[in-house]
Parts: structure tokens; sequence; C-alpha cells
């Protein structure tokens, strides 16, 4: 295994429960809650995360905010918007990889040895679970590749299924390594 492939770990369940450095949201651009995992974070975070999510003006697709991880056991939550699928045309494949980035560089500035991603976009927002892997796969392991910290990146999936997908394209990713 190169070190890059031991850097990213692929994890079954519920983002909320993960104590770690930092979580990643897939929020909307209001970053007042909503559905998923969204609205789980909000549920298990408590009223104090929506009361800072308030005071932040919103977050363009593709961006990314912090706040504080409040009643989570996670000390922060990144807060980024991915794109809605409209057919990949509409640059959706770059806003996917610029909320990874964004949401990294986030993380490193705060000093996070351990982040954990959602599969972000691929659920109200519709995109198709194997192209949005293989973007979460590339730029992170391209970010880790050029930077110390995060040590650690989490794949969070909530079922087997998308783990799967995230294990293969980890594979195919480091294949030549
Ligand atoms: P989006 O609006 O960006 O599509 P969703 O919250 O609808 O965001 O879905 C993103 C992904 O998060 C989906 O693959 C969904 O299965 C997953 N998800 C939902 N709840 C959780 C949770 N508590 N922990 C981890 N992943 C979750």
């Amino acid at each position: 295994m190169s070190e890059i492939e031991a850097r990213i770990r692929v994890h079954v369940g519920d983002i909320t429960r993960l104590a770690v450095d930092a979580i990643v949201n897939a929020a909307n651009t209001s970053l007042l809650g909503g559905g998923g995992v969204d609205g789980a974070i909000h549920r298990a975070a408590g009223p104090e995360l929506l009361a800072e999510c308030q005071s932040l003006n919103g977050c363009k697709v593709g961006d990314a905010k912090l706040t504080k991880g409040y009643r989570l056991p996670a000390r922060y939550v990144i807060h980024t918007v991915g794109p809605v699928w409209q057919g990949g045309g509409k640059g959706e494949a770059e806003l996917l990889a610029s909320c990874y980035r964004r949401s990294l560089e986030l993380a490193a500035g705060k000093d996070c040895r351990t982040v954990a991603f959602p599969a972000i976009s691929t659920g109200v927002y519709r995109y198709p679970k194997d192209q949005a892997t293989q973007i979460a796969v590339g730029t992170v392991s391209a970010f880790v590749s050029h930077n110390a910290v995060p040590e650690t990146v989490i794949f969070c999936c909530f079922d087997q299924q998308t783990a799967d997908l995230y294990q293969q394209a980890l594979l195919r990713n480091g294949g030549s390594a």
C-alpha cells in the first residue's frame, strides 16, 4: 500500500457518530439545514449549529464554510454545497471537485488531522454515484499527495454498496502505485 492509500479510508455508517476533527456536511446554499445528511448533522449538533450557520450568509456551490461541531463528537463541521446534477454539462464535475478541495483547505487551516466526507451530491442532488465517487477519490488523493494535513481522510458511506464503489475507485486510483 502506498503512503497516499494508507491515508484514505472507507467507513460504513452514520457520519454524525464519528469522533474526528471535522466532518463535512453536504449542505445547501442557505446553510440553514435541509434533509439527508444535512438534517442528521443539525439534529445531532443541536440548535447552536443553526445559530452559527445563520451568521454565515450562505455558501456558494463548490465552496465551503467552517463552524464548530457543538454536540457532535466532531470538533468542526465543514459545510460545503455540491452541485445539483443537471446532466453533466453545467460544470458539475468541476464544482464537485471544488467542494472536496475547499473543504480540505479549510480543514488544513484548522490543523485537522482527520476529516470525514459523506458522498456529496449523491442523494437529493442526484449526481450519479459512480462518477461522483471517481471525483471524490481523485480530488482527495491529489490533495493528500501534496499536503501533509489532513493526515487521514475518511469516506463515510451510508451503505455497503456505496462503500464498495469507493473501494473500487481507490484500487483503480492507486492501481499503478
Ligand atoms: P445532497 O443534497 O448533496 O445530494 P444528501 O444528504 O441528499 O446530499 O445525500 C448525500 C449522501 O449522504 C447520500 O449518499 C446519502 O446516502 C448520504 N447520507 C445521508 N445521511 C447520512 C449520514 N447520517 N451519514 C453519512 N451519509 C449519509
